[in-house]
């Protein structure tokens, strides 16, 4: 990205942190944004032009750039610490914006979880002007980003040249392994409810005559889904005898508004319950989401290491003791599939989460869990093993830090041989991404992204029954399987079906075939079939959207590239403010 563009993110940040004011204190706030802006810049040579103007970086030296950022940004702190007691403000703001989408109660709720520890983080950031405008890029960090390529040199030099063997695919000999991911099970869903409501989820209230009603296995909408789709999910799921299961993360409905951490852990010990009945004691690698946190995603490991031991005794049936340790202490393990030479290493999402505050700040978190991966990696290297890596958020998503994201790539190039899957969930739609090797951008790694259990927020429900090669432990190829909601309602009865084979969408014999498939999807015979794919109940104007999305996914392994592909032009929506966050967090030294 160029200077110019850094520049005009510079105007966007401030308003967005601004607009949680009321509006009689957002005037002056500009007011006063706008003397800043003209002392420093507009008044001074013109050099605000000379900023925009990305051609012209060349024109101000290093220096300049750097303390033309850090006096603007002195001056908003002044600002901001002479209010910065005062959260009531923001607090009023926040929910005026909020109103206009939800009800209030829901509102209020929701700004008075995550206020403090967005005003909290934010304040630190901006105290901070050197690291700040080093983010930004007017001021060069130089320490960081010789870390990261001195790191990734190393690791690389010492790669093994070998070449990948092929799958002598081999009918009898193979595991079915199952992903079951962003299942968001609301137990308050109710049969006959309202679809469309003035909360962030429906389903759960029968008050307005005029919508349609919820159905007795849920609602293609915004509903979180109940007991009857569960249960028919994993009686089909146990009528294919999986040999082992992989659980990705999200347990908890979307009801922020109406939550606790209590009931998150309530939930998920109700679905393990209804695991044990229904799957018996297939083998099971669970991990976290970002929903396992109330409020989701903000995590840090000092004040959360009640919830990683809470989950981890949940899990402790299926896990073993060495796992168990690892997850109570910081929520990720690595942990062999029986006796086979598979070891399974379940990530902590929450640690490269792009929405988590936290990290605005923490200087150490997303370190740890990398150095950890590494040192993972090369004794799995040394004792022959191959690895399933298994993190929530993909590392393509809006919610997955670029920081973390080049790094995990690096790990992915340099392990390229005993990684043998790396599977991902939470966008809840139907993807793959492909990951390039890191100097000469050779597609390598398949990060699988498996649709949802969920309805939410109108797709059908969605597992994944992977077919692996029992020798190599290669991916041979995947099935999609999806039930039509508003079908099996009608029907009375849920009937999951194979809506297509990952060989044939993909148009590749087997899933190592990374070139092929890479030519394919990037070409106009994937996109059209894509497009039929596309969520069913979206308007035609989004689904477009979204499959020109899907094809940025499959192509850029980073949410930085991701933008730059899906998003050429500088448009203000969502995925922007996160590309915002995405740039501020994550902080490495
Ligand atoms: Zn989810
Ligand atoms: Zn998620």
């Amino acid at each position: 990205m160029n200077l110019g563009s850094y520049v005009i993110l510079i105007f966007i940040i401030f308003p967005f942190i601004c607009s949680f004011y009321n509006e009689s204190l957002k005037e002056p706030l500009f007011k006063e944004l706008e003397k800043i802006f003209d002392n420093y810049l507009i008044n001074n040579d013109n050099k605000m032009n000379l900023l925009l103007k990305s051609k012209k970086d060349k024109d101000l030296s290093d220096e300049q750039k750097c303390s033309y950022c850090t006096n603007i940004f002195e001056n908003v702190n002044k600002y901001f610490l002479s209010k910065n007691n005062d959260y009531q403000y923001i607090y009023n703001f926040g929910k005026m914006v909020c109103s206009y989408i939800y009800d209030s109660d829901s509102c209020i709720s929701i700004i008075n979880e995550y206020g403090p520890i967005v005003m909290k983080n934010f304040v630190e950031l901006l105290n901070n002007t050197n690291r700040f405008c080093s983010i930004l890029n007017l001021c060069k960090n130089q320490q960081n980003d010789n870390n990261f390529e001195n790191w990734a040199e190393n690791l690389l030099k010492n790669k093994p040249s070998k070449k990948r063997e092929n799958i002598n695919f081999n009918k009898n000999n193979i595991y079915n392994m199952i992903q079951i991911t962003d299942i968001h099970y609301d137990p308050k869903y109710l049969e006959g409810a309202d679809t469309k409501c003035k909360q962030p989820l429906c389903c759960r209230e029968k008050n307005n005559k005029e919508t349609i009603k919820s159905g007795k296995y849920g609602f293609c909408g915004n509903c979180d889904i109940n007991d009857n789709l569960i249960n028919s999910a994993f009686d089909s799921i146990s009528q294919l005898n999986p040999d082992f299961i992989i659980w990705t993360g999200d347990m908890g409905p979307h009801d922020l508004w109406d939550s606790s951490q209590e009931n998150i852990y309530n939930i998920t010990k109700y679905l393990l319950n209804l695991y044990d009945k229904k799957l018996g004691k297939i083998p099971l690698f669970p991990i976290l989401g970002n929903h396992e946190k109330f409020p989701n995603d903000e995590f840090t490991l000092v004040e959360d290491s009640t919830l990683l031991q809470t989950f981890a005794d949940i899990y402790k049936p299926y896990l073993d003791e060495e796992a168990y340790q690892s997850f109570s202490k910081y929520g990720y393990y690595s942990q062999k599939y029986l006796n086979t030479n598979l070891r399974i290493i379940g990530l902590n999402c929450l640690i490269c989460d792009t929405f988590n505050f936290n990290l605005l700040n923490d200087k150490t978190l997303p370190k740890q869990q990398f150095d950890w991966l590494e040192n993972i990696l090369i004794s799995a290297e040394k004792n022959n093993e191959f690895v399933y890596i298994l993190d929530h958020i993909p590392i393509n998503a809006n919610f997955y830090l670029s920081e973390c994201a080049k790094r995990m790539q690096v790990l992915l190039d340099r392990f390229e041989y005993i990684i043998r899957g790396y599977f991902s969930g939470h966008t809840h739609f139907d993807d793959i991404a492909i990951v390039t090797t890191y100097k000469d951008k050779i597609p390598n790694i398949i990060n699988y992204i498996a649709p949802a259990l969920t309805t939410f927020p109108s797709i059908y429900p969605s597992y994944r029954n992977y077919i692996i090669d029992k020798q190599t432990m290669q991916i041979f190829n995947y099935e999609q399987y999806r039930l039509n909601v508003t079908q099996a309602n009608i029907d009375n009865q849920a009937n999951w079906y194979i809506s297509h084979n990952a060989n044939n969408f993909f148009n590749v014999n087997d899933m190592t075939e990374v070139n092929k498939l890479y030519e394919y999807v990037v070409g106009n015979d994937y996109m059209i079939k894509r497009y039929a794919d596309a969520p069913k109940g979206y308007e035609l104007s989004k689904k477009e959207k979204i499959v020109k999305e899907a094809q940025c996914t499959i192509k850029e392994f980073s949410y930085e590239n991701w933008m730059k592909c899906s998003h050429p032009s500088f448009d203000l929506d969502q995925s922007q403010l996160f590309n915002i966050l995405n740039k501020l967090g994550g902080y490495w030294e």
